[in-house]
């Protein structure tokens, strides 16, 4: 037996996805479920009924960055200066492309030019880094 920390109920090891399950999944359904979601952006981010969904209409269902889609469903995402709702993008987006800018759009715009002008190339031309830096990917063709 086994105590769920969302409900407190005493529950049997199947009740949880796994040794190392903490929530039981009565739990982990019902937070997944859209009234639970429905409820939750309502309260956090003050999303009327709807408007959840008709921002993810208007995004195609997809990351307003990225423009991925993925099972899981996309953040809302926020102004944390002034709370404004921005639209929704997915979690890495959200939590990691613009954390990592610290929300500045000149950091991003700078990122892009990086990449599209990588200023080494202009000091040093092409210096190939060796395949362990580069995670098994494939080196550019030029
Ligand atoms: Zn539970
Ligand atoms: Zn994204």
């Amino acid at each position: 037996m086994k105590r769920c920390e969302r409900c407190g109920l005493n529950r049997q090891e199947r009740f949880y996805s796994g040794p190392r399950g903490r929530i039981c999944t009565t739990c982990q359904k019902r937070s997944r479920s859209e009234a639970h979601h429905r409820r939750r952006v309502g309260k956090i981010y003050g999303l009327d009924i709807g408007e959840y969904d008709a921002l993810f209409l208007a995004q195609n269902g997809a990351c307003a960055i990225c423009e991925g889609t993925r099972k899981q469903r996309l953040s809302v995402d926020h102004d944390h200066r002034d709370g404004v709702v921005r639209g929704l993008l997915c979690r890495m987006c959200n939590g990691r492309l613009l954390t990592a800018a610290r929300d500045r759009p000149e950091v991003l715009r700078a990122a892009a030019e990086y990449l599209e002008r990588p200023p080494a190339i202009d000091v040093i031309g092409y210096r190939y880094a060796a395949p362990e830096a580069n995670n098994g990917r494939q080196r550019r063709k030029r």
